[in-house]
């Protein structure tokens, strides 16, 4: 980074063996803020269903492997979206196919593919174009910023490649939106969007010293309520656990992270409310009769798995 510069800045300190920190500065009336994220280097890549991804394999597959198409991950930063895109790019990795990534930084390196890192002097759009003249089977694209990469994803994806990417916003439903306001046209999301995921990380119990207890009256009534708006019956009828805290998990109660998912697969009725430019309200009620389930019903039924607790839940989704 440089050092007189009055503008914001993305850097990199690269002094510690077995981390990264992820430098970011923006200018201020009093300085500069400093953004600092610690990254653990040469972090394995983790089986897509350690991750928490909910649902069977095969019902996996059908969600990302359809070719002229495009797979989005949605989520505000720090919520696993990264982990998630690399955990199915290794998923699909194999010596037959051809993967090629766009990274801005790439942060895992993973034999077999092709990784690009953006720098200050390429774009996630320039670089893409290149790509694309080289025909790979699957692309990875880090992140859809802007209209011009979007266009170009989309392209990507109509002309028989299979493309992977990221966008930051808070759910599934709301990637329609969010590119739609980077000024893409509904029939171009229509035609190549076919699944978005979204994700959110939220805290495990620690398995040494979490109290298991039956749920309670408020409990009940929060979940069956929840269940009612989202047409999904939830068994209660079982246990769940307190946080409790010892030494295993530093007196916190909780121990390591699970992610917990919501998967939006377009079939042709969605597509067709895309089409005719439909609100993501309307398109939300429809996708619940199509099987969608938000990411609530999933941390639910974590809960109920005994991995997290409805206050966990709360802090992330504000439930109640
Ligand atoms: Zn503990």
């Amino acid at each position: 980074m440089h050092q007189e510069k009055q503008e914001a800045q993305d850097g990199r300190i690269l002094l510690y063996e077995d981390y990264n920190i992820r430098a970011s500065s923006q200018p201020n009336v009093y300085g500069e803020k400093f953004v600092l994220r610690l990254l653990k280097k040469n972090t394995d890549i983790r089986n897509i269903f350690e991750l928490g991804f909910p649902v069977e394999e095969k019902e996996l597959k059908k969600s990302i492997t359809k070719k002229n198409s495009i797979t989005i991950i949605a989520a505000p930063t720090g919520e696993g979206k990264t982990t998630t895109l690399y955990s199915i790019i290794d998923y699909l990795n194999s010596p037959e196919i051809n993967i090629t990534t766009i990274e801005d930084p790439v942060e895992i390196r993973i034999s077999g593919l092709n990784q690009i890192e953006i720098d200050s002097k390429s774009s996630f759009s320039g670089a893409l174009r290149t790509v694309l003249r080289q025909d790979p089977d699957i692309i990875l694209v880090g992140e859809i910023r802007d209209k011009e990469t979007g266009e170009i994803a989309i392209q990507a994806g109509q002309t028989g490649h299979y493309v992977l990417s990221t966008i930051h916003t808070i759910d599934a439903v709301e990637v329609i939106t969010r590119l739609r306001k980077m000024g893409l046209s509904d029939y171009d999301i229509a035609s190549t969007l076919a699944t978005s995921i979204s994700e959110r990380l939220v805290r495990k119990l620690c398995p040494e010293c979490r109290r298991e207890r039956p749920f309670n009256k408020e409990e009940k009534e929060i979940i069956t309520s929840i269940g009612k708006r989202y047409g999904v019956e939830f068994d209660l009828s079982g246990t769940t656990y307190d946080a409790v805290g010892c030494k295993n998990c530093n007196n916190t109660g909780y121990f390591d992270r699970t992610g917990i998912f919501e998967i939006l697969d377009l079939n042709d009725e969605l597509k067709e409310m895309v089409m005719s430019g439909k609100s993501s309200l309307e398109i939300r009620q429809e996708a619940l009769k199509h099987g969608y389930r938000p990411l609530v019903v999933d941390g639910i039924n974590k809960i109920i798995a005994g991995k997290t607790t409805l206050e966990e839940l709360n802090k992330k989704l504000l439930i109640y």
